[in-house]
């Protein structure tokens, strides 16, 4: 017979009751493709809506790299509204398109506009964390690719050098952690108490930077949820059902086609091994 009454767990605090939220980010009202730059439209002030967060952020992000179709970028752009790349410069002022949890206190975002380039660095830097947590914390294999990691743009300086005899996994761990610190820094993730029927950790943050910090954080502690697809060759943090590591995978996007194709190359293949080897006629 169990007893409520008993030892207090010395590690409670791994299992706090409390709900972590992302930050949020408002959604443009348009997004507007020019030759270098991404101009972004706030909405009216009546019509401001935040943009919707999860994994998609992320996965769709990554997706970007490949993409050679600037209207993908545009689309994207248009659901989650300015990286928040300003650095407070004339030329690039650093706007409130964060939702904060005082509204009366948010400010009308203004229009920004934002380098088409730096997107495409921003996700090729995501791009190679979200292979380098795949591979040394869920496989636990070493990584190759540092020497592109360390041109990102998050991080300009090499924060890590890899021996030429190979490293640990466990320093290319900590280098993978140091990577999405310096995320989190970027995107000034600020955490804020509030209790709605349970106690809420809310991260505020600037711009579309601090969601993807935040979802860099997610992905670092659940690595066995970093797949790469099997369809677009892209990593992808999986939603839904909790991936089998010795099955094909697919990301969400591409999950639905992915099973589709696969199911038709089993059938060809079965159609054409009983082709070359038709069954003896019965006697
Ligand atoms: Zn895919």
């Amino acid at each position: 017979m169990s007893s409520v009454v008993g030892p207090i767990d010395e590690d409670s605090w791994a299992r706090l009751a409390l709900e972590i939220v992302a930050p949020e980010v408002l959604a443009p009202a348009d997004v507007s493709v020019g030759d270098r730059w991404l101009f972004f439209e706030p909405a009216a002030k009546d019509a401001v809506s935040t943009a919707e967060t999860g994994r998609a952020v992320i996965n769709d992000f990554v997706r970007l790299v490949r993409s050679e179709d600037i209207s993908e970028v545009q689309s994207y752009a248009r659901r989650f509204g300015p990286l928040g790349l300003g650095r407070g410069s004339a030329e690039t002022p650093k706007v409130p398109w964060t939702e904060r949890a005082d509204r009366t206190a948010v400010e009308q975002p203004a229009q920004v506009r934002e380098d088409r380039r730096e997107w495409r660095r921003h996700a090729e830097e995501v791009r190679f964390l979200l292979q380098g947590i795949e591979v040394v914390l869920r496989i636990g294999k070493p990584f190759g690719a540092w020497a592109e990691l360390n041109a990102g743009p998050i991080l300009p300086e090499p924060l890590y050098k890899p021996r030429p005899a190979g490293a640990p996994v466990a320093d290319e761990a900590q280098a993978l952690a140091r990577y999405v610190q310096a995320w989190l820094r970027e995107g000034r993730l600020t955490p804020r108490l509030e209790y709605r029927g349970r106690l809420r950790l809310c991260f505020d943050g600037e711009g579309l930077v601090s969601v993807l910090a935040f979802e860099l954080l997610h992905a670092l502690g659940h690595p066995e949820l970093v797949f790469t697809c099997d369809s677009c060759g892209n990593p992808y943090v999986a939603v839904g059902r909790r991936p089998s590591p010795s099955t094909s995978h697919y990301c969400p996007r591409d999950r639905d086609t992915g099973r589709w194709s696969k199911g038709q190359e089993k059938y060809r293949q079965k159609a054409a091994a009983r082709k070359a080897s038709p069954k003896p006629p019965p006697d």
